[in-house]
């Protein structure tokens, strides 16, 4: 069955699907962290529909709201319902840092890209400037503003010209550059302030930083102490907005709320969007500190800016992670597989990284170059022995697991074992 409904895709489908060939899952019914294909095998979801699903596919807890609230009140815009109001309270009571109790919230629509054009229109109208600096090795997302700051070559070229005045400095990433955690965020922060405040060949106008605080579809590439808090500054010193892509790493992945909760970095503006749909309804915020809310009714627009169900949902599954625990659950599992996933005697490993259930596994050959075929290769071994893991990294070669929130103990180590048994296996 499987088969023939990936053959129909094919025939069907924009050839603009990147379908993972060595994964053919079809998916039928999912519960917490496991899926049923089409064909009654069972996989443990180590990926979670790119760190989607936090409290698990189905969650019985959110489901009930949801139902609940499909029978009554679907959309309304931006009339106000109590799910949006409490869903926008929720997110102030636990915006990262300083802008706890300080900021407001715009829905700018159902994806994490609408996120951030809307942080990329905030921080211009407040700014006045057009200038946008960005991070090699940084996804944002595939509309027009958010491919521009994202730095992915190939990704973005056919669509030339985007954005103008966009600047890449190079993100900390101490394994691939060969360099110590502190050379590599000094090389890091020199450029973004070279970008900033050279005079010549620098950046006119510069509207904001733009930054994952932990780099997802470029490799899990996890920023040493330093680098976050060193923006914060460079930031602070040219009156410019901080924006900080939560997207992927937001909301619990990492073990607490907001990646730069680890980092204590207080930012100006944050997008978030992936779990914040609850169960894997479309639905994204930009969270802004109260000083930039200066625009003005319709400034900023879109038709699903209420997407009530969504809300309802994105609510009760914030309420679960914190009924359950399960940020101090993501951070303890998290630990406990990068340790064992060190422990792997492998020689293709090279680098275990991560906060919390946002784990990368860095594989590389011989030379220290990257090896995509060892990711493919393990991928291709977990799927056929029932675990879903994903892929990351500019050159592939990066392992990415994002399982639910909700993974239990006896999940992690089933998974962990396959997981652990196919890495042993990889030959580079
Ligand atoms: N920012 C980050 C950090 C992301 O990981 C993604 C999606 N992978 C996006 C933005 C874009 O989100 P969407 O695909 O929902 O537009």
């Amino acid at each position: 069955k499987a088969r023939e409904l990936l053959d129909r895709q094919k025939e069907i489908d924009s050839n603009a699907v990147a379908y993972p060939d060595h994964i053919p899952l079809v998916p039928d019914e999912a519960k917490g962290a496991t899926i049923r294909d089409v064909d009654g095998n069972v996989f443990l979801d180590f990926f979670a529909g790119i760190g989607v699903l936090n409290v698990g596919h189905a969650n019985p807890y959110v489901m009930d709201a949801v139902h609940e609230q499909a029978d009554k009140l679907v959309h309304t815009v931006d009339f106000p319902s109590e799910p949006r109001l409490d869903l926008i309270e929720k997110l102030e009571a636990i915006a990262p840092g300083g802008l706890a109790g300080n900021s407001k919230v715009v829905f700018g629509g159902p994806t994490g890209s609408d996120a951030i054009e809307a942080a990329i229109k905030l921080a211009k109208y407040n700014t006045g400037g057009s200038g946008l600096v960005a991070f090699r090795g940084s996804y944002h997302g595939a509309t027009s503003g958010a491919m521009s700051i994202t730095g992915k070559k190939d990704f973005k070229e056919p669509y030339a010209p985007l954005l103008p005045n966009v600047q890449f400095a190079p993100y900390p990433h101490p394994f691939e550059q060969g360099k110590t955690p502190e050379r590599a965020v000094a090389d890091s922060l020199r450029e973004v302030r070279a970008i900033i405040e050279e005079p010549y060949g620098g950046m006119t106008n510069p509207a904001g930083i733009f930054v994952e605080p932990i780099q997802g579809e470029g490799g899990v590439v996890t920023p040493p102490e330093g680098f976050l808090s060193g923006l914060r500054e460079i930031a602070d010193d040219n009156d410019l907005p901080l924006v900080v892509d939560e997207i992927q790493a937001g909301l619990g992945r990492t073990g607490e709320w907001w990646a730069s909760d680890h980092y204590d970095v207080t930012p100006d503006i944050v997008t978030t969007a992936k779990a914040l749909g609850g169960v894997g309804f479309p639905l994204s915020a930009t969270i802004y500190h109260e000083d930039l809310d200066t625009w003005g009714p319709g400034d900023h627009a879109g038709t699903y800016r209420g997407h009530v169900v969504a809300m309802r949902a994105g609510l009760r599954a914030l309420e679960y992670v914190e009924e359950h625990d399960l940020l101090a659950h993501a951070r303890r599992l998290g630990d406990d597989m990068r340790s064992r996933l060190r422990d792997v005697d492998a020689p293709a490993v090279g680098d275990v990284r991560g906060k919390g259930l946002f784990v990368g596994v860095e594989f590389v050959d011989g030379d220290g170059d990257p090896a995509p075929d060892a990711v493919k290769r393990v991928q291709e071994h977990c799927y056929e022995n029932g675990v879903l893991v994903w892929k990351a990294g500019q050159h592939g070669n990066v392992l990415r697991l994002l399982p639910p929130l909700v993974l239990t103990d006896a999940q992690a180590e089933a998974g962990l074992d396959v997981l652990c048994d196919a890495i042993e296996r990889v030959d580079v």
